[in-house]
């Protein structure tokens, strides 16, 4: 099996790291990731100027550094390095992607991007602590995963949140609170107004869902799919107001 792996923390960070030795268990492994941090920068693509990379082999890994977003990364890794990968790994990215993350993850888009050229995406999220994660307890929860989803060929794409602390794994849907914006103002050194964007939940989480898995100390492993279309919604739409297609 050939493995391609990316993330959104850059190539430097631990999560990746971990990641790959893993992985490297299951298949052969490349790391193609982004040369400083992406985190939150959803699926975005460079469109506006060359993409360059550079040979960076890590601890005995075959890897290269991108100056571009996750999604760029899949795609160079996909299609240029010459690696025809089976599933591409995204993370250990260090901060969950739970719920509403979705939409603002670079983590899960460099998985959505795998799903998105016909190839598996897994990613692979762990909360931020204090001090780096503790990987020693939390790889043997990625290997699990793998071990899990690897023979499941029909899951193309997945989304997983690793707790501190596990104690097993548990299919969960996406949960989707709904958040309050919340802008914090600051000043710069030069007294300089700035702002800083945060959002604070407004509902409980339910059970079932991602986030109640995480914090009930449970691996999230939530199965995505590509087609955003509301067909409930589509349907009603069609009905109220039938369009003439001439
Ligand atoms: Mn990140």
């Amino acid at each position: 099996m050939r493995i391609l792996i990316a993330n959104d923390d850059g190539i430097y960070s631990p999560g990746i790291l971990a990641l790959a030795q893993v992985a490297s268990e299951f298949g052969e492994v490349l790391i193609v990731a982004p040369d400083v941090e992406q985190s939150s920068m959803g699926h975005a693509i460079t469109a506006t100027r060359p993409l360059m990379y550079k040979r960076t082999p890590i601890e005995g890994f075959e890897a290269y550094r991108v100056n571009g977003t996750p999604a760029d990364c899949v795609a160079l890794g996909l299609f240029h390095l010459e690696h025809k990968a089976d599933v591409v790994l995204s993370g250990i990215n260090l901060g969950t992607n739970l719920g509403n993350s979705a939409w603002h993850s670079g983590t899960l888009a460099a998985a959505k991007q795998a799903a998105l050229f016909g190839c598996r995406g897994i990613a692979f999220s762990t909360p931020v602590t204090r001090d780096e994660p503790d990987f020693t307890s939390i790889k043997p929860f990625v290997r699990q995963s793998l071990e899990l989803l690897l023979p499941q060929t029909d899951l193309s794409l997945v989304n997983i949140n690793i707790p501190v602390n596990a104690k097993g794994l548990c299919w969960a849907r996406q949960s989707l609170r709904h958040y309050d914006g919340k802008v914090v103002p600051g000043k710069d050194p030069m007294g300089r107004e700035h702002f800083w964007f945060t959002v604070i939940p407004v509902e409980e989480t339910e059970e079932g869902t991602d986030r109640w898995a995480v914090d009930h100390g449970y691996v999230s492993l939530t199965p995505l799919r590509l087609d955003l279309t509301n067909n409930e919604e589509l349907q009603k739409a069609q009905e109220r107001s039938p369009l003439d297609k001439r």
